[in-house]
């Protein structure tokens, strides 16, 4: 037996203990916990969660040799004693009925409700991403994971399941046991920090390291034990000393030391190329008050009772770190010179420290009832963390980092098998289609999103499973090309196109514009193209045939000849319904998909039109668009008129230019009462244009003008803001 197989073992027989794989049975849990911040009807729906997943579960044993309903008590233990909401503790009990037991979400939907299986089945998408074998960057998991917790508590869950699953990691095989303690340290514990749930994140590592290098880290630990023992009296003397200093000045404040990490160890010790010695014999103290200005008070005394070591304080009170991590931290020798670092917080600081997001609520809402992890929860998060950079200072950079984890410009889209394909934000079905191969782009027939049979123009969604048709020498359809988003999928589909007959060309041209006329009641025969001369020399061809293979091979589109054939036969047909995200209808007729101009951003209420746009589709533009003047000198008959239909629904990003006095925090400030007005910010530029002027170029998401004429309002009050306007109008 080496040595290594010996400090295996000692972790399988933690894994066994019931103190760790089985800590608690579901009385436990409700008098410990549950019955001390939740109301009665709340515990009530908690143990129902439980007695349904306790038979959904059962029969089924874990590896530790408990029954599998261990794991979901341990999990919602885990969540109760950071006294996260009933419904998130539901979640936990339930998180692996979908994917271990042949139960259906909308079973769960049913017995729950809608808020408890969306957690369950967000959990279950998580699991699904880091079982992934997709060989992603941890940045990409990281931010993946973080845009689809659009509710943080599926982030919570999963992070408490993962928890969990790390302490009785011990049963594993050896190679599992290394790739899930190397996908924790990897992907679970920066997560934790980015959250700034510290005691997750320091276990996280502990039970990673521990898992990945046993020998190491039994070195470290005993070598630690040893050095805390040769120093225990010193540390003793120190402590009440310190406690003492402050009591003469009259600081109510609790002194304790701190535990060193192991892993934090063994990671200095690489960095930094230092000495196990040099690391450890440097003992940590937290002294934590009740009021901020004791906090600097506190200091006082400190830097009074033992020298500092110049250059080592920092003052993360004033500027908070990115996680909303704030306190005082100095180094100092003490008695006999030896060093000690210190930390100095509030207890409030010490909650948000240890919870992060969930400690910032745990404390606010002690003393009121209602405790509601939820969005609107996750809102207020990023609120407060505008609020905390506001005070720190640069918040382009702030800003530009939010931005990036909760509006990121890539899907994330998974094949049947689990693999990850990133996709640019409003790629579609096709798009991902020719994103695995083109074969498969081009041969592409029909596809399920989620299970559900969905058409191939769909936009996809983070976290969505898709699987396609195919069908053998099929050829892609010259209408894919109105919306498809990447590169690779344009110009596969026109180089299969070109590839093509003539005569398949014209017989492929042919059918879709007959169907596109079909839902006008019309067909090619009832025009006498003889006398459409003028419009077949408008899309330059000379006759029909020609138009026809120019519709089969891509370059015009099948609804726009259709429309231009309808309405020169009858003038009156001139206006183009626009429905957003969906179809431009001919009548009620042949789909496609419309876009919006960026150059002008029109939202619903502003008068437009359509121009067709070679390789981009039907692109809707404000009527007074200065791009759009220029197409009408040159060519008025490309511009097609629209209308929004009345039923227009979801977000239309439109650009804002707002000129403002230098101050600091101001845009920050714009950013708050964009989020204030429900308006989402897509991107910030800033521009400087002299001493005292700033230009800030906004893109928001509105939903109509009513809206947009709010949020410019309210920007306007802001006390240094010169001027507002759309941009390009
Ligand atoms: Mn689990």
């Amino acid at each position: 037996m080496t040595s290594g197989s010996y400090f295996v073992a000692r972790l399988a027989e933690r894994a066994r203990s019931p103190l760790i794989a089985a800590p608690v049975d579901f009385a436990g849990l409700r008098d410990r916990y549950l019955s001390n911040y939740l109301d009665p009807n709340q515990v009530e729906l908690v143990c129902q969660a439980f007695l349904y997943a306790e038979e959904k579960h059962a029969g089924q044993m874990r590896r530790t040799g408990h029954p599998y309903i261990s794991h979901p008590l341990a999990v919602s233990e885990i969540l109760a004693s950071m006294r996260m909401d009933h419904q998130s503790l539901m979640a936990a009990l339930l998180h692996d009925v979908i994917e271990d037991t042949n139960t259906s979400k909308q079973a769960i939907i049913d017995r729950f409700g809608q808020p408890v299986a969306d957690l369950v089945e967000g959990v279950s998408k998580l699991s699904r991403i880091f079982k992934s074998r997709a060989e992603a960057q941890a940045e990409t998991f990281q931010r993946l994971a973080l845009a689809m917790a659009k509710d943080l508590r599926v982030i919570m869950v999963k992070m408490a399941d993962r928890l969990h699953n790390m302490r009785t990691i011990g049963v594993m095989s050896d190679e599992q046991r290394k790739r899930v303690a190397r996908e924790t340290l990897d992907f679970y514990a920066p997560i934790a920090n980015r959250l700034g749930i510290h005691h997750m994140k320091i276990e996280f590592e502990e039970l990673g390291f521990e898992a990945l290098y046993p020998l190491r880290a039994d070195r470290i630990s005993r070598a630690v034990s040893s050095a805390k023992g040769r120093r225990k009296e010193l540390m003793e003397e120190v402590r009440t000393a310190i406690s003492s200093a402050l009591m003469r000045e009259g600081i109510q404040a609790s002194v304790h030391a701190r535990e060193k990490h192991l892993y934090s160890i063994y990671r200095k010790m690489r960095a930094q190329h230092k000495s196990f010695s040099e690391i450890t014999d440097v003992f940590g103290f937290r002294i934590v008050v009740s009021q901020v200005d004791e906090c600097y008070r506190a200091l006082g005394v400190m830097h009074n009772l033992y020298k500092p070591v110049a250059g080592r304080f920092k003052d993360y009170i004033a500027i908070p770190k990115k996680n909303g991590y704030q306190s005082l931290h100095t180094t100092l020798f003490s008695m006999h010179g030896v060093p000690i670092e210190v930390q100095i917080r509030t207890k409030h600081m010490e909650s948000v420290a240890l919870h992060g997001i969930a400690g910032h609520w745990l404390y606010k809402s002690s003393g009121t009832s209602e405790f509601a992890f939820s969005q609107q929860r996750a809102r207020q998060w990023v609120r407060d963390l505008l609020e905390l950079q506001q005070r720190a200072g640069n918040p382009l950079e702030f800003i530009d980092s939010l931005k990036n984890d909760l509006f990121p410009d890539e899907v994330y889209v998974f094949t049947p098998k689990g693999d990850i394909k990133e996709l640019p934000r409003g790629a579609c079905v096709v798009d991902f289609a020719y994103s695995i191969h083109t074969d498969i782009g081009n041969n592409c027939a029909s596809c399920l999103v989620d299970n559900n049979p969905a058409p191939l123009s769909q936009q996809l969604q983070s976290g969505q499973v898709v699987q396609i048709a195919t069908v053998s020498g099929g050829l892609p359809n010259p209408e894919w090309l109105t919306f498809v988003v990447t590169g690779k999928a344009r110009s596969s589909i026109r180089d299969a196109l070109k590839t093509q007959e003539l005569s398949q060309s014209i017989a492929l041209g042919e059918r879709l514009l007959n169907r596109s006329l079909a839902s006008v009641n019309r067909s090619i025969r009832d025009f006498d193209f003889r006398r459409l001369r003028r419009l077949l020399k408008a899309f330059g061809v000379r006759k029909l045939d020609e138009l026809l293979a120019a519709i089969g091979n891509g370059d015009q589109m099948a609804y726009v000849v259709a429309q231009r054939l309808v309405s020169a036969d009858d003038p009156a047909s001139e206006t183009v319904f626009v429905e957003h995200d969906g179809p431009v209808n001919i009548r009620g007729g042949e789909g496609l998909v419309v876009k919006y101009a960026r150059c002008c951003g029109p939202v619903p209420g502003d008068a437009i039109v359509g121009h067709m746009t070679p390789g981009k589709g039907f692109v809707v533009h404000i009527e007074t668009c200065a791009n759009i003047a220029e197409i009408r000198r040159r060519k008025s008959s490309d511009i097609i008129p629209a209308r929004w239909s009345g039923s227009t629904r979801g977000e239309f990003l439109t650009a804002l230019r707002i000129d403002v006095n230098q101050r600091k925090g101001v845009i920050a400030e714009i950013a708050t009462t964009l989020t204030d007005t429900d308006a989402s910010i897509d991107t910030l530029n800033v521009e400087e244009r002299n001493a005292n002027v700033t230009s800030v170029i906004v893109s928001i998401g509105v939903k109509n003008r009513t809206h947009l004429a709010r949020v410019m309002r309210r920007i306007r009050a802001i006390g240094a803001i010169l001027s507002i306007a759309r941009c390009s109008q």
